[in-house]
């Protein structure tokens, strides 16, 4: 009989989740002939799903619930609140967990943001996207100033749909926040905040721009704001006329140009657009002002142009990038494990039983689903190698008893129920739908595993 295949998954997220319920479809095995634990950080599951999408994406949220199935599917289990990697603040190894499995899938994602490398990129005010999205998210380990949102005009840089999500988070209403999940004091602070004016600034023209049209489309027919675009940028050279005529840029041109062509509403806050342009530096008012004033503005196309944006909150969206795992070879230019197939690779020699998956194998791009076509490789490459591994690994007995051994408080499944009981209870209470918890020590008290 073959020996069971004990496969640990780092990260809950889409493509380690996607990973787990392929493997379980896909490995032809028994309940009992293979296990799939999968560890996350964090004492909540589904990654960037509760923490990137934004809270008024219900809709695609709505994913929770086949990931949900994912993790009540018999053999596989959650390890929540238990940190990969080394040193202080982590609980176990890649190279614990690779003597104990058979395979490890690598799923950690992508947490780190990409940095502009603009003189004063380090200012007060100058936030990255990430940090302003982990905090309207509810994230624990979030680190957002909220006193910059006294700031009567913010600058997002970057043209993506991160970009269109922060941008229609700052014009949202009171009501249209308490409809999410997010927490209250997310609301508050929202609600009382002074940005009037939301610059949104591509550094290349809008036939590049990386939004899709259905999130420009729903940001246009926001009610809380007028949403502004220039008709000059969006005159096109004959080199981008190339670039506009492929389908998915035609259908957002010719929705730029019906925003373009409409007056605006006199709405209290607005969203302009500007394209060809590039920060070239983030200014204080004096030299010894540690605050952003204003943003230096460099048109693309034509660089002598230079223009200065008043400006007290700068919010980079310029992409995410993946962060090393200790004892994993890392491409640091990317920000990915460098693979091949799926299987991670230390130079030209693969390192058996090591796989990776999502955005820390493939980088940040595509949407959720994009991440179910990345896990198929990676679980055909990891099945394709099965004969070798199965009975490999020492067992998971041995990292259980590692994690008693350190005193760590895993969240498991049930435990992880018992934080949404409170997440909805806590909403009941406040005569809203469900309301995140934000704190590390809420949830885990509310887990029932507080030191
Ligand atoms: P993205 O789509 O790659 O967009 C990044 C933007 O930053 C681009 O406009 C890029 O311009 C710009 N940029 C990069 N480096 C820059 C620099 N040095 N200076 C100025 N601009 C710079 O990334 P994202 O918005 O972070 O999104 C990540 C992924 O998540 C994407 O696949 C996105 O579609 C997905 N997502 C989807 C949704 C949704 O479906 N609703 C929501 C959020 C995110 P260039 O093109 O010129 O490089």
């Amino acid at each position: 009989m073959a020996a069971p295949l004990r496969v640990a998954v780092v990260g809950s997220g889409p493509a380690g989740a996607f990973c787990a319920q392929i493997l379980t479809e896909e490995s032809g095995r028994d309940v009992g002939d293979l296990a799939v634990d999968v560890f996350e950080r964090l004492p909540t599951p589904f990654g960037l799903v509760r923490y990137g999408v934004a809270p008024d994406h219900q809709k695609i949220k709505s994913i929770v619930a086949s990931l949900t199935e994912v993790f009540e599917t018999p053999g596989v289990r959650f390890f929540g609140n238990v940190t990969i990697g080394s040193g202080a603040g982590c609980d176990l190894t890649v190279d614990e967990l690779r003597a104990h499995y058979d395979a490890v899938v690598l799923a950690s994602g992508a947490p780190l943001e990409r940095r502009l490398g603009v003189p004063g990129e380090d200012r007060a005010g100058v936030v990255a996207a990430r940090d302003f999205v982990s905090w309207y998210s509810g994230h624990p380990d979030a680190a957002f100033d909220t006193s910059v949102l006294a700031a009567e005009r913010a600058v997002v840089v970057g043209v993506g749909n991160v970009a269109l999500d922060v941008a229609r988070m700052l014009v949202r209403t009171p009501d249209e926040l308490r409809r999410t999940d997010v927490p209250e004091h997310v609301v508050e602070a929202l609600a009382g905040h002074r940005v009037r004016e939301v610059c949104v600034v591509g550094r290349r023209g809008p036939e590049h721009a990386k939004f899709t049209n259905k999130e420009f489309l729903e940001l246009a027919a926001i009610d809380g704001a007028d949403v502004v675009v220039s008709p000059d940028d969006l005159v096109l050279s004959e080199q981008a006329r190339a670039v506009a005529a492929r389908p998915a840029a035609a259908r957002l041109l010719a929705s730029l140009q019906k925003v373009a062509e409409r007056e605006p509403q006199g709405r209290a806050r607005s969203i302009r657009f500007l394209f060809h342009r590039t920060p070239v530096e983030f200014a204080g008012r004096t030299d010894i002002d540690t605050a952003v004033r204003a943003v230096r503005l460099a048109h693309t196309q034509r660089p002598e142009i230079v223009e200065d944006l008043p400006v007290g909150l700068v919010l980079p969206a310029v992409g995410y990038r993946g962060r090393a795992l200790a004892g994993v070879p890392f491409d640091n230019t990317s920000g990915t494990i460098p693979h091949r197939d799926a299987r991670v690779v230390d130079g030209e020699r693969v390192l058996p039983g090591l796989y990776a998956v999502g955005w820390v194998k493939r980088g940040p791009s595509g949407v959720i689903g994009t991440n179910r076509l990345c896990a198929s490789e990676t679980v055909e490459a990891l099945l394709a190698d099965a004969a070798d591994l199965a009975g490999s690994g020492a067992g998971p007995e041995g990292i259980e008893a590692l994690l008693r051994a350190r005193g760590v408080p895993v969240v498991d499944w049930s435990r992880w129920q018992a934080i949404e009981a409170a997440e909805t209870a806590l909403g009941e209470r406040t005569g809203r739908g469900r309301v995140k918890l934000h704190e590390r020590d809420a949830m885990l008290l509310a887990a029932g595993v507080a030191g």
